[in-house]
């Protein structure tokens, strides 16, 4: 059976845009694969954040994690499978800072910031330990993480080819072109769990702020019998909300205004939410059980991932 991994970092709450990008892919995954999912705690440590803030973000994404039909994976925390941080060492001895500081994503988020954490430099690093500790064979990533896997693969190669074969060089898929949904009040840039509220849907919003927020939602000044149409580029935030109702099993066929559009896409997110959320509270009232679902797959985890640690660390000469 195939391996899959998947890691999502708790930095801020999850969105619409998690739950059609990712945990619906990574639930259907569940069928054909043997999965590994992730909070990479480890990860939302590059950036500040109070303690409180962090760990309250952690249970949050744990527990629906598991409300989103993740349970037949191995869920785990990352801060609670040390082999991903032992190993991240190890390959920073075969990481250069050069390449390090390549990295377009390091260049983003460091730009007009005086100091930033050395780990925001390191993460890349990190995120090949994550990946070639579970020897997956393929890794499907989006654009924005195809040099992160490029780097992973050029370490991997290095570190076999300077001490001997260890890991296995993942192969880089590019996944289906999958839901990409856009934020509601800026439809150009896509809904993220880090940016501004008012356009990003949290997962566990109550159906008032749906309503709240589509109402909201930026469209056009476009009128008559054909302004609810999707189109890319001249339409943003109609097309965005036209594609949030199909995914959500709905359709605008027949619909000629914004308000009626509006009410469709907060009736099918509501509905698409609605279940996710009564599964989330069941669950938030038992955290001993979450608590223990994660124990038992970071047990896995630590089981999986020893046998790799101990050759890359045998290898090198530790
Ligand atoms: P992020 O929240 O950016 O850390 O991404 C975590 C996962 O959710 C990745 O698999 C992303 O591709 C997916 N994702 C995040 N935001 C969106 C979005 N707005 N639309 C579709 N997928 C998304």
């Amino acid at each position: 059976m195939s391996r899959r991994l998947s890691l999502l970092t708790p930095s801020g709450r999850l969105t619409l845009g998690n739950l059609l990008g990712a945990l619906r892919p990574m639930r259907a995954a569940q069928a054909e694969a043997d999965c590994f999912y992730g909070i990479s705690d480890l990860h939302a440590l590059t950036t500040p954040r109070s303690p409180e803030t962090l760990r309250g973000a952690i249970t949050e994404q744990a527990t629906l994690l598991l409300a989103a039909g993740l349970d037949g994976s191995t869920l785990f925390r990352q801060s609670r499978v040390p082999a991903h941080a032992e190993l991240a060492y190890l390959l920073e001895c075969v990481a250069t800072t050069g390449e390090l500081g390549r990295m377009i994503q390091f260049k983003e988020k460091s730009r007009r910031q005086d100091s930033v954490r050395a780990s925001l430099f390191t993460y890349p690093v990190l995120m090949a330990a994550d990946i070639l500790l579970y020897r997956p064979t393929q890794v499907p990533v989006g654009d924005d993480q195809r040099q992160h896997l490029e780097l992973t693969r050029d370490l991997a190669l290095r570190f076999n080819t300077t001490y001997g074969e260890v890991f296995t060089l993942p192969e880089i898929t590019v996944p289906p072109a999958g839901a990409r949904v856009m934020d509601l009040a800026e439809p150009d840039r896509k809904m993220s769990k880090s940016g501004p509220d008012g356009g990003s849907i949290a997962l566990l919003d109550p159906p008032d702020v749906v309503r709240r927020k589509v109402a909201r939602a930026v469209t056009d000044s476009e009128t008559g019998p054909d302004a609810v149409r999707a189109a890319r580029a001249a339409k943003p935030g109609v097309t965005n909300l036209i594609e949030i109702l199909a995914a959500c099993g709905g359709s605008a066929d027949g619909i000629t205004t914004y308000g009626a559009l509006k009410t469709a896409v907060t009736d099918a997110v509501v509905a698409e939410l609605e279940p996710l959320q009564e599964r989330y509270r069941a669950l938030a009232a038992d955290p001993v059980h979450v608590t223990e679902v994660y124990a038992r797959g970071a047990e896995r985890c630590r089981e999986v991932t020893a046998p790799v640690l101990a050759a890359a660390r045998s290898a090198m000469g530790l």
